[in-house]
């Protein structure tokens, strides 16, 4: 990554151009936020359904009055908190923000990203930028410019490559724009994390557990997907293994190719093909920056079936990795 590839993308986005750029989250497939033409190249690009909307990119102070029209009490709190972070605002959209951006929503949602390339790439244009994650739809999301090449080739006129995302995980989404702040998607800044600026916040639909049976309305996409289907066990660690190893012997009985997505400390009590370690079970922000890419390998492996260890609780960062493993398992999903 030098300087000029930075200036190429700025110059590229000025000219309605794609470019896809590394974020401390994932990477983002990028367009001029007030081009219509160019954001529909997007949509186009991911084969998105046009129902759903964008992220829009700053990284000052200054742009955010062409993007929103009104930034509430409780926005500009989480603003000094959590920018440049993980964190996508939603707020009431300013005029100069075309439909296609927010899926004809009267609200946009806003983040200013974590990432030198980013911010140097954001400023240079001299335009809100307009980014969903530069993924094929319904494919995991890209933590490595690899990732990005393997879904859209020639689709995207540059890539800039800054090696592999730092959270892996896609931003934190709050809607402040009703007097309710409401949690519309977990992630590395965390419910708790919220809840010291705002206190407490409405969580919507991402807590699945034994009481509380899985529902699948608002989630209309299968999202953050591989091919093959993913079976989620969830329990206390020792159960889960063992409810995973039972179920291995038996698909490999019926000669199917298994993948198991477990951790460093239960790798062992595997036989050792297409075995892939989240890290280390109790420190989920490794887990958090290899799940997307490890669902990937599991694709290059071919495998049939994918049986993947989950968490018996949620708190902190495991609320949003639990809540893209029930997403990539499309809620097949077995307590223990
Ligand atoms: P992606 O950029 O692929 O991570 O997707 C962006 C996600 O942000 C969408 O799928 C929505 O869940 C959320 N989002 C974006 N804009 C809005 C908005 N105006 N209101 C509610 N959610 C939004
Ligand atoms: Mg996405």
């Amino acid at each position: 990554m030098n300087e000029q590839q930075i200036a190429l993308g700025a110059k590229y986005l000025q000219q309605g151009r794609l470019v896809a750029f590394p974020t401390e989250t994932v990477y983002g497939l990028g367009a001029n936020a007030f081009d219509a033409a160019a954001v529909n190249r997007i949509f186009l690009a991911k084969g998105r359904p046009a129902d759903n909307p964008l992220i829009v990119h700053i990284a000052d102070y200054a742009t955010l009055p062409q993007v929103a029209s009104h930034v509430p009490a409780q926005a500009e709190r989480l603003m000094q908190a959590f920018w440049p972070g993980p964190l996508s605002i939603v707020l009431p959209k300013s005029e100069r923000i075309p439909t296609v951006v927010t899926a004809g929503l009267d609200t946009v949602a806003v983040r200013w990203p974590n990432h030198p390339v980013a911010a140097a790439l954001i400023r240079q244009a001299g335009l809100p930028v307009a980014a969903p994650s530069a993924n094929r739809s319904g494919r995991p999301s890209p933590t490595l410019a690899e990732h990005v090449a393997e879904d859209l080739g020639d689709k995207v006129d540059l890539i800039l490559d800054a090696g592999m995302a730092a959270i892996g995980l896609e931003s934190t989404v709050i809607d402040v724009s009703s007097g309710e702040p409401t949690l519309l998607r977990p992630g590395a800044v965390t419910v708790e994390d919220l809840e010291q600026i705002l206190g407490p916040i409405k969580v919507a639909n991402a807590h699945p557990s034994p009481d509380q049976p899985v529902r699948s309305p608002g989630l209309k996409y299968t999202h953050y997907a591989p091919r093959a289907p993913l079976y989620l066990y969830l329990g206390e660690p020792k159960a889960v293994v063992q409810a995973q190893l039972q179920s291995l012997s038996e698909l490999k009985s019926e000669g199917k190719n298994v993948g198991i997505l477990t951790y460093d400390e239960y790798r062992d009590q595997f036989p050792a093909a297409n075995v892939f370690s989240l890290g280390c079970y109790t420190q989920p922000a490794e887990a958090a920056q290899r799940l997307y890419q490890l669902l990937r390998r599991f694709d290059e492996q071919e495998v049939d079936i994918i049986l993947a260890h989950g968490y018996p609780s949620t708190a902190g960062l495991r609320l949003a990795l639990q809540n893209r493993l029930v997403r990539a398992a499309g809620f097949r999903l077995l307590w223990v």
